[in-house]
């Protein structure tokens, strides 16, 4: 991994329950007259119009996005044409917030993003993902200049994908430490700052993992997800939110199994991945990663995502050829399929 001098982050942060109306403010600031409004559908009618309303001025184009993928942005940069666009603004979850990211980055503008979702930490990331041709793909783009985080918007989100962003943000233990052993196994650069940013919450989330209810720790979770955003952003790689555990959430949807989302994926991966650390390095504890997921009803068993043990096996085994120079303890141990067999029962995933 390679760092660079300049580091970019958003500039404007915001948590709070009428976060969305700050809306004009920041576009003032940041001198935006012309905008580009990049939306879903169903985030369009939950939020997306309201804003609208209040900001059509600067408003110059609207865009829905049904589906996601890089095609999309293109074919909206394409139509803008040489219209004087100042900004982009993305009201939506995940697939929406991605092409948005995409389009800002491509004509060099701000980018502000108001998350209707809390399901992973794209939603202040600089990276997009991307299914193309059945593949996986992330790029990495320009941050969001700015987050506007309502939650009174975040908490009407479906309980599901609230538990799957707490699965994304958890999954940060392990991705932390699987970066800590490539900095002391292969010397890989490592930064302090964005690791803590990236684990803190999620350990205060731990930490209380008894008492876990995630509409009332709706903040925690949203400013746990920002901040693994920032932290990526801070070394411009995924590095501080996404080891081993992704690895075996990617080998899932490059095989296509199960019908996991991407946070429910990972959470389970944390499981199997924070045993192994534990086992093999005494750091970690997994019983309290699955207690937690437990508790906030997350699923803790690939049966729960449409999975057969044996499809867990080969994806554990794939997700040894993932990615590569990303060491983490799959490279560092390079668990044989019996191994695997035996953290499934232990850990009562399959
Ligand atoms: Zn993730």
């Amino acid at each position: 991994m390679k760092f660079s001098r300049s580091v970019e982050i958003p500039l404007i942060v915001e948590i709070s329950e009428s976060a969305r109306k700050r809306i004009a403010d920041v576009l003032n600031r940041l001198q935006i007259s012309s905008a580009i409004l990049i939306t879903g559908e169903k985030s369009y009618e939950v939020a997306g119009r309201k804003i609208e309303e209040k900001i059509s001025n600067f408003i110059s184009n609207k865009f829905f996005v049904k589906v996601s993928g890089m095609e999309v942005a293109k074919n909206i940069v394409v139509s803008i044409g040489y219209a004087d666009v100042d900004g982009v603004i993305g009201i939506g979850g995940g697939k929406v917030l991605d092409v948005a990211k995409v389009v800002a980055s491509e004509l060099s503008v701000p980018f502000i993003s108001i998350p209707t979702t809390a399901s992973h930490d794209g939603i202040a990331s600089p990276v997009a993902s991307f299914k193309e041709n059945g593949k996986a793909v992330s790029i990495l783009v320009d941050p969001p200049t700015a987050v506007l985080a309502d939650l009174t918007i975040l908490r009407h989100c479906p309980i599901r994908l609230l538990r799957s962003g707490y699965g994304d943000l958890i999954s940060n233990v392990v991705a932390v430490k699987d970066w800590k052993l490539a900095r002391d196994k292969i010397g890989e650069e490592f930064n302090e700052v964005a690791a803590s940013m990236a684990i803190m919450p999620a350990n205060f989330m731990l930490t209380s993992a008894e008492k876990l209810d995630l509409r009332n720790h709706l903040e925690m979770l949203v400013r746990g997800l920002i901040l693994s955003g920032v932290a990526i952003s801070l070394v411009k790689s995924s590095r501080p939110a996404s080891g081993s555990e992704h690895k075996f959430s990617h080998a899932l949807d490059i095989l296509g199994y199960g019908n996991g989302t991407h946070g429910e994926q990972v959470g389970i991966g944390t499981i199997i991945m924070e045993y192994l650390h534990e086992k093999y390095y005494g750091e970690g504890d997994w019983e309290l990663i699955k207690m937690s997921l437990d508790k906030i009803q997350a699923p803790t068993t690939a049966k729960e995502i449409g999975l057969t043990r044996e499809q867990v096996l080969e994806a554990l085994m794939f997700a040894k050829s993932i990615r590569r120079k990303r060491y983490t303890i799959l490279e560092d141990v390079n668990p044989s399929k019996d191994e695997f067999e035996v953290v499934l029962s232990k850990t009562g995933v399959a």
